[in-house]
């Protein structure tokens, strides 16, 4: 884990505390073309002309830094639109300075959010599943069963913390300047914001799940309605994965190797997560509560 508090001096920073020297101190790259703007003066990268953010001292854009002028809920609301879908835009600011505790703050509401969200939907699966009004009888059967549903709340959030921390495993490399390290780890935590929304597209799979494909006759609608309902859930965390991907291909470029290894290890580390989390756990409990039982 990065040290957030003694090393978070930036780049950028760097030229705006020391406004004798206006050349860039640190290895510092475009946004466009990855150019080293080391020792540069000016605003404009030589090699594309274009303007550099990184150059012009800028604020970063992420809407959660201004959470004190637009307040914490509309920020938020914001953030998580802004790092959903506009991942270019969310990369380009890893070469401006970050506070890493407010991303860290930032990372701590999308997990609330999602949490939020898990409880309702179980609490509204709970309130029309007694009804009939679900399709699937045996999914509506084991509603009848209360502890797996709420031992499945209770394990989203361990889960939740691993799967929010394991990007920042892969952007911890020595060769990077230690403060674009944390600016990008701080980011990863940015990355994450597709979650809040996740149940969204869940529900929607569901919901095409049981609208029973099955019973169409006709393939041409009912294949493309089962395709999409069982990858709609999947779409945010593909989001999620292309986000940072674009974070990694802004810094590690140069090092595509790392950027394979990354697209790879990620979605492995967060299957083995649920594995972890989802499987092991209970079925350690178990063992245990099995133990309890015969000795007893
Ligand atoms: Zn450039």
């Amino acid at each position: 884990m990065p040290d957030e508090s003694s090393e978070s001096i930036n780049p950028t920073g760097d030229v705006r505390a020391d406004t004798s020297n206006p050349s860039v101190a640190l290895d510092v790259y475009c946004h466009e073309c990855g150019y080293n703007l080391r020792g540069l003066t000016g605003t404009r990268c030589p090699e594309c002309g274009k303007d550099s953010p990184a150059l012009a001292n800028a604020e970063p854009n992420i809407p959660w830094v201004h959470r004190a002028r637009l307040g914490n809920l509309w920020a938020f609301t914001k953030t998580v639109l802004f790092a959903s879908f506009r991942p270019r835009k969310l990369s380009q600011n890893v070469f401006l300075h970050i506070d890493f505790c407010e991303a860290k703050r930032f990372r701590r509401w999308v997990i609330a959010v999602t949490m939020f969200w898990m409880i309702g939907l179980t609490a509204f699966l709970y309130a029309i599943g007694p009804n009939n009004r679900l399709y699937d009888r045996e999914f509506a059967e084991l509603l009848k069963l209360y502890w797996p549903m709420a031992l499945g709340n209770v394990l989203m959030l361990p889960f939740l913390l691993l799967a929010t921390g394991i990007p920042s495993l892969f952007f911890d490399y020595r060769d990077l300047p230690v403060s674009l390290r944390n600016n990008a780890i701080a980011l990863s935590y940015y990355c994450c914001a597709p979650l809040a929304w996740w149940p969204l597209p869940v529900i929607g799979g569901v919901g095409l799940l049981m609208s029973d494909p099955m019973s169409i006759e006709n393939d041409m609608i009912a294949i493309p309605l089962i395709i999409a309902g069982a990858l709609l859930p999947l779409m945010p965390i593909a989001i999620w994965s292309f986000s940072l991907l674009r974070l990694a291909s802004r810094i590690m470029s140069d090092h595509q190797l790392r950027i394979i290894w990354m697209a790879a290890g990620i979605p492995l580390l967060w299957l083995l997560s649920v594995l972890l989390v989802f499987g092991l756990i209970p079925m350690a409990g178990f063992y245990v509560w099995v133990l309890i039982d015969a000795l007893s």
